[in-house]
Formats: C-alpha cells, sequence, structure tokens
C-alpha cells in the first residue's frame, strides 16, 4: 500500500454512439463492462502492483468483452478477416512494445506487454509476431473466436456501400464500428503507463495498420508528461502523432493536461477532418477525457476512489 496518488482511466472507443443508436440496456451492459475493466486494473494499483499491470489488466477485460472492436468482437476487413493490433509504453523507462496484424493472438495487449519485456524490439507484426506469443505461451484461438455475427453485418453494410476494395470509406462514421480499447494508469511508485488494443476499422483494406498500435499515435506514457490513448479514425491520429503531440504540448510548450488534450482534438485533429477521442493521465493523478465524436465509452477511478463511466459526449462524468 502507498500514499502516493494511484488512479486509472480506461476508453472503449469512440464515434457515432448516440442516445438513438442504442438502448438503456445496451447502455447499462456498457457501463457494467467498463466498471470490470476498472476495478481489474485499479485492484492491482491499490495491492502496489505496476501502472504497466493495471493498463494490462484493464485492456485485456475489454478484449474478452465483444461488445469491444478489440480481441473477441474485432471489427472486420474488407477480405472478411481479422486483424487485430496493440501497444503498450511504460512512462517511467520509456519502454514500449507493440504487435500488430494479429489473426490469431486472444489478447494482443499481452503480446505488446512481451515485445517490451521480452524482446530487443518494438514493434512485430502478423506471423513473426503470433510465432513469439506461441512460443511464451500466450493464449491462442481460431477465427471463429473473433468474429461476431454483429461484425459480420456491420460489413456486410459497409461493403454494400463501398463494395470495391479501391474505394474504401469514411465507414468509421457507422455506428458501431469503433471500440478501440485503451487504458492509461498512475502507479503508487509514480510511474504512469498506456496500452492500446483494436481491431482496427471495419473495411479496412487488409493489410492497414493504424493508429492504435504506433508509439506516439495512439498510445505514448512519459512521467513527465502524461499517459495517453486514443481512439477513433486511425490515419487522422497518425498524421497529427496525437499522443506525443500531447505529451509535447505540455513539456515543451507548458501546457496543462487539459489544454493538450483540448489542443489535440479539438485543433490538430479537428483541423485535418478527424473525429474521435482521447484519454490522458497526468503524473499528479489528473484524469482528462477529450473528444469531438458522439460519444466515447469511457470511465475513470480518479486518485479520490471515485469511479466514474460516461457514454456520450455530453455526459456529466468527464
Ligand atoms: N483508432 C482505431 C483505428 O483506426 C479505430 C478506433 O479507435 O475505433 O484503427
Amino acid at each position: 500500500m502507498t500514499s502516493n496518488p494511484i488512479a486509472i482511466a480506461i476508453h472503449g472507443g469512440a464515434g457515432a454512439i448516440t442516445r438513438d443508436s442504442t438502448s438503456p440496456e445496451v447502455e447499462r451492459a456498457a457501463r457494467e463492462e467498463l466498471e470490470t475493466a476498472l476495478h481489474a486494473g485499479h485492484r492491482i494499483l491499490t495491492a502496489g502492483g505496476t501502472s504497466l499491470d493495471a493498463v494490462v489488466a484493464a485492456v485485456c477485460v475489454l478484449e474478452d468483452a465483444p461488445r469491444f472492436n478489440a480481441g473477441k468482437g474485432a471489427v472486420l476487413t474488407h477480405d472478411g478477416t481479422v486483424e487485430m493490433e496493440a501497444s503498450v509504453m511504460d512512462g517511467g523507462t520509456l519502454r514500449a512494445g507493440a504487435a500488430t496484424l494479429l489473426s490469431r493472438v486472444k489478447n494482443p495487449v499481452k503480446l505488446a506487454r512481451l515485445i517490451l519485456e521480452q524482446s530487443r524490439h518494438v514493434m512485430l507484426s502478423g506471423a513473426g509476431a503470433e510465432a513469439l506469443a506461441s512460443t511464451n505461451g500466450l493464449e491462442l484461438e481460431d477465427n471463429p473466436y473473433f468474429v461476431t455475427p454483429r461484425r459480420i453485418e456491420q460489413l456486410e453494410r459497409a461493403l454494400a456501400v463501398h463494395p470495391t476494395a479501391t474505394e474504401l470509406s469514411e465507414s468509421e462514421g457507422e455506428a458501431g464500428s469503433t471500440g478501440t480499447v485503451g487504458a492509461v494508469a498512475l502507479d503508487g511508485h509514480g510511474n504512469l503507463a498506456a496500452a492500446t488494443s483494436t481491431g482496427g476499422m471495419t473495411n479496412k483494406l487488409s493489410g492497414r495498420i493504424g493508429d492504435s498500435p504506433l508509439i506516439g499515435a495512439g498510445t505514448y506514457a512519459d512521467n513527465r508528461s502524461a499517459a495517453v490513448s486514443t481512439t477513433g479514425h486511425g490515419e487522422m491520429f497518425l498524421r497529427v502523432a496525437a499522443a506525443h503531440e500531447l505529451c509535447a504540448r505540455i513539456r515543451h510548450g507548458g501546457a496543462s493536461l487539459r489544454e493538450a488534450a483540448s489542443a489535440v482534438i479539438q485543433e490538430d485533429l479537428s483541423r485535418i477532418g478527424g473525429h474521435g477521442g482521447l484519454i490522458a493521465l497526468g503524473p499528479t493523478g489528473e484524469i482528462v477525457f477529450e473528444l469531438n465524436a458522439e460519444g466515447m465509452y469511457r470511465g475513470a477511478i480518479d486518485a479520490s476512489g471515485k469511479l466514474t463511466t460516461a457514454i456520450f459526449a455530453n455526459d456529466p462524468a468527464r
């Protein structure tokens, strides 16, 4: 146990999530899953564990929940396949791990963490990444485990509008095609960590890599500034190097956490027509949620121990 502040925040994706596109039952179930993920991470922090352990534990819960676009329930590519990706970063050492083009790893975030801890690389992809997962005893699953009827329907709807691979599309705007997951945490030793995991975007071209596995775009953590995980139209987050940009605005520009988060989403991302959101956590335990989409599944247990969850943009818990 420690008297230093501990805190955790998570997201389950941003996008066209409106009251009209959901129901009170769906909302309740989603909030329960967010709470389960928050408790999984927070339990580790209260026991004196590391922020890295906490973000991985929280993300695993969301990867296992079919509602979210990561692990089981990942969205499908144009070819109907699953290509998942994930990353983690430790804000104390700036060590990072990432994996992409995964079709069999049950919990991609565990592989990202393995790469951080046990390889001399930051990022691995495809068969090589899955071989490392298998050698180290991570659980592998076959395709039917990941693919849910809801994601098949989403792909069918997207293909009806954009049938050819060459005119791919703005299908990120479709309600429910989002759901990438992420977590940021501060542990009692003063260390920040961040993790992000996704299936990408519905109807993406096979081989497409988004922001989520890229250190600096979808994930970044530096004890001198913040831990950040993003969600939304990945190409746009990549182009503004969103997660690192937020940290740079704090470190070099003297911005507060809130100012930096707002600038990245409302200025940098909006300026190029990007939509989405992010979660950010500072070294004192301050938590910020920022979005320019209709909604973002999100939640936190702050330094006072208060748990909040929220879904729609104007939900009070912020
Ligand atoms: N950022 C993810 C991607 O583009 C998608 C999402 O956050 O929903 O792959």
